[in-house]
């Protein structure tokens, strides 16, 4: 029996806003794509955090046995400033303020995008798809909705008509917005004089004489809408009816409110059977974002360098941060918290190397066992609901406390079979290494301590031979004051444990 028969996902489906049993079009394979990053500029943190969630639900099907075909693109051409139809083109705008090719900078942007997805160990999705090496697919797409009737040309660009289209179908059936509100609240804007109605959205752009990315079409030289991009290239390797869209949330309107539409226009239904938003990280309540000058790059939260940081975080620090919160819920940036995660991350290492190595006792406990085997079906059972990675984590945790007991009083002993201890210390790394992706980094810091604490130890120990009491007693309570706990094991040696 496969891992995702005995444990099966429900997820929220932002379409229907509930809870939904997650059923794959293909039995045992799984499509999803996820919007990718515009790359005009450094990714900050709260790109990561979306990224992260993503990459927490690929390792996590992957785990239950799933074959995923996980497709994020990279948006290279046709998202303009303030995601309006008018204006210029991110990339194009940084190209000119720095005097590069447009696709130097895609360039630059993408491969700093890769290395940051490499430093926090994203995996890397199945396919990365380029918008602007979709332009004919895009081409084809507009020509479909054009010829439902859904789509029109006007002074050489293509614009969706909405109102025609929610005649028969519901724009705003994913976020809730209601056309004749959307109406009431557009307001006029220059350039807009060719839609037929303000709502309407671009699927082609006709390129003035300034805009250097532009491509031949039957309706003008110019560009597509950054909507296109992604109903073209999700279907185009996913297939027209795929498993799971993502995001973060701010995007569900107008992005993928109008993939929705630009897919049923095309092909009469839509393509998308879950879509799954990420929540925000945010800065004191509100988003983060580069526009609002809250922001800091991944990069800068490792060197410490910038004003809201007290000092640098580590990579796996800042993914045990993000996956302390459950990824439909806000997570608000602090020192503070990233502090706590650096402990709670180090903890769970130092677990990790107990474990590996624990040693199975002759005196077996059956309780034990059922403890063990009832931990890890729990760390599953709340993955599968809904990836809820805070409430698995707190159960890896009631794991650790038995395996740090097991490793301080039985010297490195479990009371539990070989066998069940040998499925312990390999479904565990699967689920923090595999599915968390928290893997044990070189911390210098922490080699220093082992040392220091091996000296700290060993004057102890020196003074209780000398029956220097006060001393050793001195050295006990100051390091409990600082969170650091002597433990004397059987057989006279002492080891440390950070609280
Ligand atoms: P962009 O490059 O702006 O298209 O954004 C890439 C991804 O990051 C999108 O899925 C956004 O929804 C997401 N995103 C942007 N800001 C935040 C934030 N503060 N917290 C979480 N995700 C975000
Ligand atoms: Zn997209």
């Amino acid at each position: 029996m496969n891992l995702y028969e005995k444990f099966p996902i429900t997820l929220q489906n932002s379409l229907s806003g509930k809870k939904e049993k997650f059923e794959p079009l293909n039995p045992g394979k799984v499509g999803m794509y996820v919007c990718g990053p515009t790359v005009y500029q450094e990714v900050h943190l709260g790109n990561l955090r979306t990224f992260l969630t993503f990459d927490l639900l690929f390792r996590y099907l992957l785990y239950l046995g799933y074959k995923v075909r996980y497709v994020r693109n990279i948006t290279d051409v046709g998202h303009l400033v303030a995601d309006l139809d008018e204006g210029e083109d991110k990339i194009a705008k940084e190209a000119r303020l720095n005097q590069l090719e447009p696709m130097e900078v895609a360039q630059k942007y993408t491969n700093l995008f890769h290395r940051v997805m490499d430093l926090f160990n994203l995996l890397p999705p199945s396919i990365e798809p380029l918008a602007s090496g979709h332009i004919i697919e895009q081409i084809e797409m507009i020509e479909k909705i054009i010829n439902n009737g859904f789509a029109y040309e006007s002074g050489g660009s293509v614009y969706f008509d909405v109102e025609k289209y929610n005649k028969d179908h519901d724009y705003g059936i994913l976020s809730g917005r209601k056309i004749e509100d959307l109406i009431s609240q557009t307001r006029e804007l220059e350039g807009q004089e060719e839609k037929r109605n303000p709502l309407d959205f671009a699927l082609w752009k006709k390129a003035d004489p300034s805009h250097i990315m532009r491509w031949p079409s039957p309706w003008s030289d110019g560009f597509p809408g950054w909507h296109l991009e992604c109903s073209v290239m999700g279907t185009k390797y996913l297939g027209k009816e795929f498993d799971i869209h993502g995001g973060g949330m701010d995007l569900k309107f107008p992005h993928h409110e109008c993939e929705i539409a630009q897919c049923t226009g095309a092909e009469g239904k839509p393509a998308v059977k879950y879509w799954i938003h990420g929540n925000m990280l945010t800065v004191e309540g509100q988003k983060m974002s580069k526009s609002l000058g809250n922001g800091f790059t991944p990069l800068e939260l490792i060197s410490g360098d910038h004003p809201m940081l007290n000092r640098g975080y580590t990579t796996m620090t800042i993914r045990f941060f993000m996956l302390q919160a459950h990824y439909s819920s806000t997570l608000d940036f602090s020192n503070e918290a990233l502090e706590a995660a650096e402990k709670g991350y180090k903890r769970l290492m130092r677990t990790m190397d107990a474990l590996a190595e624990l040693s199975s006792s002759k005196n077996v406990d059956p309780s034990s066992e059922g403890f063990v085997e009832a931990k890890l079906d729990a760390i599953r059972k709340h993955l599968s609901d809904n990836f809820n990675s805070p409430l698995a984590l707190a159960e890896v945790f009631e794991l650790s406390n038995r395996i740090n007991d097991w490793s301080v009083k039985g010297k490195s002993q479990a009371p539990i079979e070989k066998e069940s201890l040998e499925s312990l210390k390999s479904e565990l790394n699967k689920i923090v290494k595999g599915v968390f992706g928290l893997e044990k980094e070189n911390d210098s810091n922490s080699e220093i301590l082992d040392k220091v604490m091996a000296l700290l130890i060993d004057i102890r120990n020196r003074s209780k031979l000398q029956k220097d009491f006060s001393t050793a007693d001195k050295i006990r309570d100051e390091l409990g004051s600082v969170g650091i706990k002597l433990k004397d094991m059987p057989g006279g040696e002492t080891t440390y444990i950070l609280d």
